[in-house]
Formats: structure tokens, sequence, C-alpha cells
């Protein structure tokens, strides 16, 4: 082991600063929270190449005072605290005293700052923690601070900066929070020049969700205004029919800080339960008032995370809050049933026997029959036969795609049929169907082994296979009227940075202003589908997926269209389908599992079956 020294302090002030400011958003969550903590009503954050040269805080709050200046820069320095005992009272923002001597750690910092007492304010300059100017200035109360070159000094961590689009982004995120945390400050927010947001600072929690997320969202809110226990919480929440496809619309705001909380997630989510299609979220805006000695918000170093000391009054008092505002909006028209898009619907066939069937001339009993036209079940209910056509039947609509013979045999890619994976069939064993239990699990003997396979989860495997290996671009269904839709800062940024990758899934996207994006075309493949879900949807897989945005990011679609398509369990299929799906399955090696993870094939060997009938021991 080397020698045990301890660190300069200027790479301890770089460690620490790390655990605050990891990128340009963490600067200004930051100065924003400080000049809401100095009782600014006013606040304008401007920045420039997404914040990496150019940040600049304005407020009219409280000023720093000549004599703290030096001071504020220091670790561990603030005016939010003194004692021990007043951790279990904060009501501030910051308190910790580690974001200006953090931000000073690795970047170059300008101050302009007058208390409204004195008569002259005070230039301030410290670049890398080094002070560089301490002077008397001429400025108006209240406080400007300018950050240039984040990281200049951090070569490791600039390089893990993201496009300057996608960091102003992150930006525009978090004073969006700010915003809707805050309605009682009016916060504007440039970019390049350009005013993206302003909220008017009348305290009104709808004018700051209209300023932010826009009208249309705007108007899919119910109030909300409750209190129980101490805890007060206002805002708004989302009529369930306006569901979103991800949580990111979900803001949970304690004491004025946005935070992220399971808690209030869950609560929130039960407060809709059976209110919902499944894979639907509520979306909200809510401003908890708690009593800050139930809160700890000394958690977490960017303080998004809190604790609770009584998570169930939290839990019930969100509960409640969305539980009566839905109640109180729930009116006839808001009754939704979702229009479940089923293609076909077989009549419900409970308790099918284990039907064997088999060629006619081989077996002769009247009840199972078998022909190359149609199979007969037997039913157990009524005890008829019940004769059904071959699967391939004109009454289904187009975009379901039965499998047949011919969906299996090799033949060179066409445009619209999916490359397959074939060529992965080394041997091609033929495999013998003995029948088929509870009309989804096919039964075969292949070789000195007998098969049980599920016929959807194995087609739906296939398919899934089938849209994921394919090389050429999806065709695209251009919309009669583009949707317009409005996304969260994030997602708006993932699909902005992939629109290529969209485009060959085959999706036409053009990326307005305002996090709205139009959606002009959908892939085919997901005809029916309302944009309105599955943008946001995707949106969310490519930000989970950002290391590679194709092909994972699209799993999810490839999921449902796979689901959507395969044959269904209850579907009646003739025996060269089901003898096709069962030798793909067998033949290639790669379908194992169904793209849930579920297994799509269980096999005994006759090994197996003579020990368990003690033929073997
Ligand atoms: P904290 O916010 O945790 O106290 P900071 O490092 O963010 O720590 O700030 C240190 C101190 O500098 C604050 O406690 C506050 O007194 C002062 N300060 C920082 N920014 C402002 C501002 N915009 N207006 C007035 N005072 C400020
Ligand atoms: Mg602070």
């Amino acid at each position: 082991m080397a020698k045990i020294t301890v660190l300069s302090k200027e790479i301890s002030e770089l460690i620490a600063a790390g655990e605050v400011i990891d990128r340009p958003s963490s600067v200004v969550k930051e100065l924003v929270e400080n000049s809401i903590d100095s009782g600014a009503n006013s606040v304008t954050v401007e920045i420039k190449n997404g914040g990496v040269t150019y940040i600049r805080i304005t407020d009219n709050g409280c000023g720093i005072s000549e004599t703290d200046i030096a001071t504020a820069f220091l670790r561990h320095a603030t005016s939010k605290i003194y004692e021990k005992e007043d951790l279990n009272k904060i009501l501030t923002l910051g308190f910790r005293g580690e974001a200006l001597a953090s931000i000073a750690a690795v970047s170059k910092v300008e101050v302009l700052t007058k208390q409204q007492s004195e008569q002259l304010g005070t230039h301030y300059v410290i670049e890398g923690s080094e002070e560089k100017l301490n002077e008397k200035a001429g400025c108006p109360d209240g406080t400007t601070i300018v950050i240039r070159d984040i990281f200049y000094n951090v070569p490791a961590r600039l390089k893990f900066l993201k496009k300057d689009v996608t960091e102003g982004n992150s930006i525009s995120a978090i004073v969006s929070k700010i915003a809707l945390s805050h309605p009682e400050i009016s916060i504007r927010f440039i970019r390049d020049n350009k005013q993206e947001l302003y909220t008017p600072g009348d305290s009104d929690y709808f004018s700051d969700i209209y300023a932010v997320y826009g009208k249309s969202f705007a108007q899919t809110l119910i109030p909300v205004d409750f209190s129980n226990n101490g805890i007060e919480i206002k805002g708004y929440t989302v009529k369930p029919v306006y569901s979103r496809s991800n949580r990111s619309f979900q803001n949970f705001f304690i004491n004025g800080r946005y935070i992220k909380s399971v808690t209030c997630t869950v609560s929130l989510e039960e407060a809709y339960k059976n209110s919902l299609m499944t894979g639907k979220f509520p979306a909200c805006v809510l401003n908890i008032k708690i009593p800050p000695d139930i809160v700890d918000v000394n958690v977490h170093p960017a303080k998004i995370e809190v604790r609770f000391s009584d998570e169930k009054l939290i839990f019930d008092s969100v509960y409640f809050a969305a539980k009566n505002a839905l109640m109180k909006e729930d009116k006839p028209k808001e009754l939704y049933i979702p229009e479940e898009k089923k293609p076909t619907e077989n009549p419900p066939k409970n308790d099918y026997k284990v039907t064997v069937i088999q060629p006619k001339e081989e077996y002769s009993s009247k009840q199972l029959s078998f022909s190359s036209e149609k199979i007969e079940y037997v039913s157990e209910k009524t005890d008829e036969s019940i004769t059904v056509k071959p699967a391939i039947d004109e009454e289904k609509p187009e975009n379901f795609k039965y499998i047949s013979n011919s969906s299996f045999v090799k033949k060179p890619v066409q445009d619209e049929e999916i490359h397959t994976a074939e060529n992965k069939i080394t041997e091609s064993k033929k495999i013998r169907i003995i029948g088929e239990a509870f009309l989804n699990y096919i039964i075969a003997e292949v070789n000195d082994e007998l098969l049980l396979i599920d016929k959807h989860a194995a087609h739906e495997r296939i398919i899934f296979e089938k849209l994921k290996a394919r090389e050429k671009s999806f065709d695209s269904q251009m919309l009669i009227c583009p949707a317009e839709i409005l996304l969260s800062p994030e997602e708006y940024s993932a699909v902005s940075e992939n629109l290529q990758t969209l485009l060959f899934m085959g999706f036409s996207i053009k990326c307005k202003d305002k996090n709205i994006v139009w959606v002009e075309g959908v892939p085919s493949y997901l005809e029916g589908v309302p944009p309105e879900d599955i943008i946001p949807e995707t949106a969310e897989n490519l930000i989970n997926c950002k290391n590679n945005p194709q092909p994972d990011a699209f799993d999810e679609l490839f999921h449902s269209v796979a689901c959507k398509s395969a044959i269904k369990a209850n579907d009646k299929n003739d025996i060269r389908e089901l003898t096709a799906l069962a030798e793909n399955v067998y033949n290639r090696g790669d379908i194992k599992y169904c793209p849930h993870g579920r297994p799509v094939m269980i096999k005994l060997t006759k090994k197996d079956i003579e020990k368990q009938f003690k033929r073997i021991l």
C-alpha cells in the first residue's frame, strides 16, 4: 500500500462537487432554489449551449451582503440552519451549504448582488474555487449569478456531457418542475435568446400548469384541494380518460420541493384503481404541505428523495385527495369503456377435453375426425361436435396474421414479408402432431421426445423475432389528421434525437416547440393504436435504452404487435398449421421463451415417461 496522505483542498473540493453537480441542470436547480430561498418573487434563467458555456440566474431576492459573499462560497457555509435541531424543521430548499462551493469548484462564477439596505452591491468572481475579484459595484437589489464553462477544469466530466440540446432539455425539465412547485414566483426561462417559459407568479397552480404543459393538458385536469391531520394537498390531477402511458407527468412537491416518492406514486395510482386501463398512469401536479418534522429531506445530496416518519399518513392523504377529486368529477360523461380490439372473438369454449386429431383413414371414431379441410373438437359441456373451418378465414381482420404452412417455408424475403430467421434451422426434424390440449397446447412427438408447445407463446415469439430481424424500414401509415402530442421534456428530447430511427420504424414525426411533436404517420403494423398512446411509450423506451436505441427500444412495441398478431389460445388451427408451428419451434434453437419470458415448449423424453410408469428404473 502506498503512503496515506490527506488530499489537497483542490482535489477534495472536486470530489465533493461531483456529488452535487453532475451536469448543467444540477447547477440550475441549485441556483434557482437559492433564488427561491432568498424570497424572490421573480427569477429569470438564461442559458446558452445547453448551459454548458453559459448559465445566468437573476432574482430580486434578499441579496448577499458584501461581508458574506466570500463565505457563501465556502463548503458547509449556509444562512439556513445554525444548530442540529434546525434539521428537523427545514422549510427552505437548501440547507447543506454545498451548492455554491461545488459550483465554484468546477466552473467560472461571476456574481452581482445587493441587499436592499446597502448603497452599493458586490461584484465577485471565483474560478475553480479561487477568488479572482471582490469589489463594490452599482447594481439592482437581488442577485445575478453567471456560470461559464462548467467542468472547464474537469475534462473527465466534460466528456460525459450529452449534446447541448439534451443538456438544455434537462434544464428545461428542471425549471418547469420548479415553476410548477412555486406558483407565487414568476419564472422566466430563456434558451439561446428565445423565451421558452414564463409563469406569471399569480399564485395560481393552473396558470403554471398551463404555462408549462400547455392548454390541451391543462384542460384534462380536475382540481385537488384536501387537508388531513395537518397535511394540505393542492393542485390538479388528470381525468382518468386522459391518463398517460407512463409516469413522467406525475409531479409531487413536498413543501415546495420536487421529489420522487414511491409512496406518493402508489397511493395516487391506488386512487385511480379500476378507472384506468392497464398500462395507463395518472398525471398530476400535487403540492403537499406537511409539518417539516415529519419529513427528512437530508437523505439525498440533491434532496430529490425524502423520507417520511409516517408513511401511512402521506399515503392516505394523497389517496383521499385524489379519490375525492375523482369522485366529484365522476359524471357519466367520464365513463370510458376501452374499445378492445380483439381481432377474432371465439365464443368461450371452456373445458375442452384433450382432443386427439388424426387423419380420418387412420381413426374411425365419429366424434374425432380429421380431414385436411376441417377439424372437429369435442366439447365437454355440450357433448356436441363443433366443426370449424381452417384458420385462414376472410372474417379475420387483415392485421391479424395467422400462421399457415406457407408462413414457415423457406422463401426469398419479400417486401411486406418480415424477414425470418428460418435459415437458423439447421437440420429439420419431422414432427408428428398428436393433438391439442385445452385449445392451446400442441402435443407432438418427435423421435423419442414428447413435446408440449404453448401455441400462442410460440407464435408470438416467432413474430417478435421476425420483427426484430427486419433490415428494411417499416411501412408507414399516414394519418388523415396529424396528431399533436405533448411530451415531457425528457420524452421530447428522446424523440428529437432519434427521428431517423423512428422513421425507420415507420413513424413520421416533426418536433415543434414546447415539447410538442406532430405525428404525421405511424407504422402500419400499429394501425388503429392511438398515437397518443404509442408515442410517449416509445419515447420512454428510447430513454430507457439510450445506449442502443435500435433495436432494443422497440422491443415493447414488437411485444405488443407480436402478442396481438399471434394466434391465441382457443383459436382453432388445422393440423398443418400446428405442424408448421411445432416444427419451426422445435427445429430452431432460439425460440425458447415468449417475449414476456414464459417458456414456449416443454419436452418429456420417452425415458422420463417410462421411468414414471416404472418400466425402467
Ligand atoms: P445553501 O443553499 O444550502 O444554504 P448554498 O451554497 O447554495 O447553500 O448557498 C450558500 C448561502 O449563500 C446561502 O445559505 C445563502 O445565504 C446565500 N445565497 C446563495 N444564493 C443566494 C441568492 N440568490 N440570494 C441570496 N442569498 C443567496
Ligand atoms: Mg443552496
